[in-house]
């Protein structure tokens, strides 16, 4: 007999998340697709959109969400939510995201799939925009619970993804792991007639399954990347730079990592789930990496001084990074930064008000879709190289992804100076410019 879900997963039937998610501030928007879409908005206005093609984006064009039973460890079944958005395939597949926490909830979802449709028309790659969620704690299953749940949500999703129609990734609570799971569910269930040539269903896998060198790394050398670019913009040295991280996952660490050992700055401090850490005289990201591998966070790291979180965002650094979650940077906190540059490995860290108070303190911004556009562009690579049977070296990858990162950056200056707006509505203008045009030469069917 089916008994209800596990604490860990939300059962409102409206998609809200029964758990809140971490504390942000009471800002001018309910949620985080209010605030994608008024960021959509003010390009719209300043590019002087045509109402149709306003409406039209406005919207995503599918809203999945699929519920579905799951078998416990325990011998219980629990009931599960995920949700899948298609934003936008005008420029090519459906690609995006899927995160597995339990804080999910359908508005987060479509703010991240909207942002996926302007970063990889801003990379300039053939993918609409797409995201997928799971109300689950990972951290909470056992790895055969992880891997149940996550060979059912891929079923359930069933031909709504496809190696030419949306491709998941990796995003936050899933790995390379993750999407081998997902793999090898969609090969043995829909794609068995073309079961060899179907590894495209998802990107972000392990090597050993058909992912791409580089992939894992890629995101956070993006985010590294779009540093350096600014830094040779502004004749910063980065050698004697400070910087701070928080999240210290994926995106975080491996930003950490590569901003220390390529370009020689210091890791000051970091923050996660677990705690804040500090160290003026610096923290080796290496070492932190192998600590938050064995203990699971950055907590109780004793090379550096435990802080107060709410100390962090007041660090005395060049950078900040962060690489954690959505709506970090608020109004209470944004006042209190003293770096000269934020790079925004997370999605939608920073809340519109903080985003003025920002500006009006002289510090730049590297918005998200264009600092974090890293993972996709090697999403796209990975693709690329499953349909044509090839597997790049790693240099070939790195290299094409700096060239990819540096014309985006380029572009984003270019469409700054010509507008004479923010950085962030440059991000928006260039990348809504993509898709506009695509869709003035296309046309609306029928
Ligand atoms: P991850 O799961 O590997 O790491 C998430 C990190 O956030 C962890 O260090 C965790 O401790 C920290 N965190 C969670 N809750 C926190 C809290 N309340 N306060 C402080 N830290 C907290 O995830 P990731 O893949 O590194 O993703 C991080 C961000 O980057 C997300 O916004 C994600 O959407 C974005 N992103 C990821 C990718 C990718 O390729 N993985 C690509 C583009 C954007």
């Amino acid at each position: 007999m089916d008994t209800p879900m596990s604490s860990t997963i939300a059962d409102h039937a409206d998609g809200t998340p029964m758990e809140k998610a971490p504390p942000i501030e009471v800002n001018e928007f309910e949620n985080l697709y209010e605030m994608a879409v008024a960021q959509f908005e003010r390009a719209a206005d300043l590019t002087e959109l045509k109402p149709s093609l306003r409406a039209i984006l406005s919207e995503p064009k599918n809203e999945l969400i699929v519920n579905f039973p799951v078998r416990m460890d325990t011998g219980e079944t629990i009931m599960a939510r995920g949700y899948r958005i298609q934003h936008n395939n005008i420029l090519g597949c459906y690609k995006g995201g899927l995160r597995f926490s339990p804080h999910v909830h359908l508005d987060e979802v479509k703010a991240l799939a909207a942002w996926m449709t302007w970063k990889c028309a801003l990379a300039d790659l053939p993918f609409g925009g797409a995201k997928g969620g799971l109300q689950i704690d990972p951290a909470q299953l056992s790895p055969v619970e992880l891997e149940r749940v996550t060979r059912r949500f891929t079923h359930a999703l069933g031909s709504n993804i496809g190696p030419d129609y949306d491709i998941p990734a990796p995003d936050m609570g899933t790995n390379a792991q993750t999407m081998v799971w997902m793999m090898d569910t969609y090969m043995n269930t829909i794609a068995y007639a073309s079961k060899n040539v179907s590894r495209h269903v998802v990107t972000g896998k392990t090597v050993a399954s058909g992912g791409s060198v580089g992939r894992d790394e890629a995101t956070g050398r993006g985010t590294i990347y779009n540093v350096a670019s600014w830094a040779t913009e502004n004749d910063v040295d980065l050698s004697g730079c400070k910087f701070a991280v928080q999240g210290y996952g994926n995106v975080g660490s491996f930003a950490a990592r590569i901003l220390q050992d390529e370009y020689g700055a210091t890791l000051v401090a970091a923050q996660d789930h677990t705690g804040s850490i500090t160290n003026p005289q610096g923290i080796e990201a290496n070492d932190l990496a192998d600590h938050v591998s064995a203990n699971g966070g950055v907590g109780g790291y004793g090379k550096a001084e435990a802080e107060d979180p709410d100390e962090f965002w007041k660090t005395d650094c060049d950078i900040m990074i962060p690489a954690a979650l959505e709506w970090q940077l608020t109004s209470t906190n944004a006042p209190q930064l003293k770096c000269r540059l934020v790079a925004e490995g997370a999605n939608g860290p920073t809340t519109m008000a903080a985003d003025r108070i920002l500006q009006e303190n002289g510090i730049d911004i590297i918005p998200d879709i264009l600092a974090n556009a890293g993972g996709v562009i090697v999403s796209f690579f990975e693709w690329t190289q499953n349909r044509r049977g090839e597997t790049w070296y790693l240099d070939e990858v790195r290299h094409k992804l700096k060239r990819r990162i540096a014309d985006a950056y380029d572009r984003v200056q270019r469409t700054r100076r010509h507008y004479g707006c923010t950085t962030r509505e440059a991000t928006s203008i260039a990348a809504l410019d993509r898709v506009a045009q695509a869709y003035d030469e296309r046309g609306i069917f029928p």
